[in-house]
């Protein structure tokens, strides 16, 4: 028996779009779930509109998204002998014909057609030809197509589709004057000869499948199921453009999204299981179900992305976290043995990787600046006064050795917890009085993780120098 096979069939006229990443996430999971195949066709027949460039940029989205394919990528720019094969059989058959309508008929024809309000279409003249072909036209080759009755086909999303063949039928070219074959008929030879069994497609293609039937019944192939996604839709109910951010898949990595979170939130755009929003790959892979799919378009939300995000570099190992950031140029390993606790300080506050990144990077190095807005709100003169009598104490504590307790995070944000509590009952203080000072101290900004646990990350002697770094800064000029 032939193994369940999906495909993904992207045109390479640029980068990968989200919208398309969802219909090959749709495609692997429903092949993984079947136990099937996923293979990747690359539809670059178009040369003068396909770059080797954009190839390569789908290639690198698939793999930063963790989407495997099966066998080896197929290219339609090498595929052109097997059409070729594929139409002289119809030729042979007589299920396609030449035709040598010169231009200028068909301009006339066409014209014709328009002032009478008709549909242009082709009106079959060579249809039935036996005569002697004018020599001096290069004929194109056209399939035998339904001019009467119905073309319909179940769709998995839609339901029945039915479509009157003299409403939108007409007999359509399969090989141009060159030779070279057209766009629906290498989609049918391939996917006939790849042995796909689904395509889960766009519903901008809907209008293609009657086509594409009339050719699968030509060449004698089994036509596959069809399911056809309703497009995404930005938040103002428009198809989703650039206009309302990016759509690159790539431009999401950049930005600091992780892949587990991409995909998650396109599987919810448009195909849904219960109430549940959270799904790992490897769940998808059991219980993605393409009746589940949705009819009707689906909105796309930023804040949703980011909500899942966050989710994701909350529950992630650090170890993936590491690679995901060391891919956006930041490597957690220079850290040293605190890395893992300054990742787990941060990941709960970060919605991206570049919020955990800059928070870590805040964390690391002495604060080369102050944020203004966290002066003018947190520094004054009072507040540096008690910073002061702070930094005293710490000095009382130089001969304490924290190394011990930095084996233990929470003995060591405890210690520190205990320590600014003793000063602040001491000194009959509330602890709004130094936390947000001492924050900006050792961290240059207004907002950090628990100012108890920062301590601990950057260690008593350096917190000394930053709570130094900062007095001398401000004491004189405030
Ligand atoms: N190459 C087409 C596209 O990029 C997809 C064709 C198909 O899935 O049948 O939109």
């Amino acid at each position: 028996m032939q193994k369940f096979t999906t495909r993904f069939a992207p045109s390479p006229t640029g980068y990968l779009h989200i919208g398309g990443l969802r219909t090959a996430l749709y495609n692997y999971l429903y092949a993984r779930k079947n136990g099937g195949q996923f293979l990747l066709r690359i539809e670059d027949t178009d040369l003068k509109r396909n770059s080797e460039d954009a190839t390569k940029a789908i290639l690198k989205a698939f793999k930063w998204c963790g989407l495997d394919f099966d066998q080896q990528v197929v290219y339609q720019s090498r595929r052109f002998e097997l059409y070729k094969k594929h139409i002289d059989l119809l030729l042979e058959k007589k299920l396609a014909y030449r035709c040598y309508m010169s231009k200028e008929e068909l301009d006339s024809l066409r014209k014709k057609q328009e002032a009478a309000k008709q549909r242009p279409r082709y009106d079959g003249r060579y249809r039935d030809f036996t005569g002697t072909p004018p020599s001096d036209i290069a004929p194109v080759i056209r399939i035998k197509a339904p001019q009467q009755g119905e073309i319909s086909f179940i769709d998995g999303v839609k339901g029945e589709v039915k479509f009157e063949a003299k409403d939108i039928m007409d007999d359509f070219i399969i090989a141009r004057s060159d030779g070279s074959p057209t766009y629906n008929f290498c989609v049918v030879v391939d996917d006939a000869l790849m042995g796909v069994s689904a395509v889960i497609r766009g519903d901008d293609h809907l209008s293609n499948t009657p086509k594409q039937i009339v050719l699968y019944e030509a060449l004698g192939f089994k036509v596959p199921t069809f399911y056809h996604l309703a497009m995404i839709h930005g938040e103002d109910g428009k198809k989703l453009s650039k206009r309302h951010g990016a759509t690159d898949v790539m431009e999401y990595k950049n930005m600091g999204f992780t892949p587990q979170a991409l995909l998650n939130f396109l599987v919810r755009l448009g195909w849904s299981h219960g109430d549940d929003e959270i799904f790992s790959l490897n769940e998808l892979k059991d219980l993605f179900d393409p009746t589940h799919i949705s009819k009707s378009a689906s909105a796309y939300s930023f804040k949703k992305l980011e909500w899942l995000n966050q989710h994701y570099i909350k529950s992630l190992p650090f170890k993936e976290l590491k690679k995901q950031c060391k891919e956006l140029g930041f490597d957690f390993d220079t850290v040293g043995q605190r890395a893992e606790f300054l990742c787990d300080l941060l990941r709960e506050r970060s919605k991206t990787l570049l919020d955990l990144i800059n928070g870590a990077k805040k964390l690391i190095q002495s604060p080369q600046n102050y944020d203004e807005k966290a002066v003018s709100k947190f520094i004054n003169k009072e507040n540096l006064g008690y910073l002061r009598e702070f930094l005293e104490l710490l000095n009382e504590k130089n001969s304490l050795n924290l190394a011990s307790n930095r084996q233990n995070s929470l003995n060591s944000a405890k210690y520190f917890e205990d320590l600014i509590s003793e000063f602040l009952a001491k000194k009959n203080l509330e602890l709004k009085h130094i936390a947000q000072a001492l924050r900006v101290a050792l961290t240059g900004v207004g907002v950090s993780p628990g100012i108890y646990e920062v301590l601990e990350f950057i260690g008593i002697k350096e917190a000394k120098e930053r709570i130094e770094k900062l007095l001398n800064t401000y004491e004189r000029a405030i």
